[in-house]
């Protein structure tokens, strides 16, 4: 999520990240996080991750305003400046074959410039067709998941910079390969950093470049 302004939902959703995390040791259920990179004493990403998600197709929706700026944030993924990594994304306009789609939507009271949720398949559906379920936050650490999906607001995102628009796309391209949302001050300059008070960042970070170096 990119939050316009900041306060304390983000600090919120962490607290009760970690309390069920806890509750989830307690319980016997894989406890895969220690493996996750941090920067500044944040962790900077889930234990699991798309999959496969090296080499993905991605779908702008119709109605989805964005068809120059997704693709330059598509290519700041794949050609990070003074970095490289594995990542290779086409477009598609096959549902199926997208594994990060791309939604608009418009709400101008949120404070809220863009967010990601992440799908895996419905192990309850039924075998010849499992369909697919929203997967919660916490369970980013449990397990893998399928695709990814993204919507922009253009009641906020409509009077951004074509530059800031791009960002803020990769930032949410990033939340669906597993990486976390940043919120100490001395992460504005990472692309994850959660606001966009003081967000420095211009494109893909170091950290977070290793991270999907490490997953993918
Ligand atoms: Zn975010």
């Amino acid at each position: 999520m990119m939050k316009i302004w900041g306060g304390m939902k983000t600090k919120t959703v962490r607290g009760t990240l970690a309390a069920t995390l806890a509750l989830a040791l307690v319980f016997g259920a894989p406890a895969q996080a220690a493996n996750a990179a941090t920067v500044n004493g944040e962790q900077l990403d889930f234990a699991n991750k798309m999959s496969p998600g090296t080499n993905i197709g991605y779908k702008i929706f119709a109605g989805n305003e964005y068809t120059s700026s997704i693709p330059a944030a598509v290519n700041m993924l794949m050609y990070p400046s003074g970095l490289s990594n594995p990542m290779v994304l086409w477009s598609t306009t096959a549902t199926a074959n997208s594994q990060m789609d791309f939604y608009q939507y418009s709400d101008s009271l949120s404070g809220v410039a863009a967010y990601a949720t992440v799908w895996e398949k419905d192990p309850n559906g039924p075998p010849s067709n499992p369909g697919y379920r929203k997967m919660p936050t916490i369970a980013m650490d449990w397990r893998d998941w399928r695709y990814a999906e993204i919507r922009l607001n253009d009641a906020e995102m409509d009077s951004m910079s074509a530059t800031t628009r791009k960002k803020i796309i990769l930032h949410e391209m990033l939340h669906g390969y597993g990486l976390r949302d940043l919120v100490k001050a001395a992460n504005k300059p990472r692309i994850m950093y959660a606001y966009m008070a003081g967000w420095t960042a211009t494109g893909l970070t170091a950290a977070e470049n290793n991270v999907l170096v490490a997953k993918y």
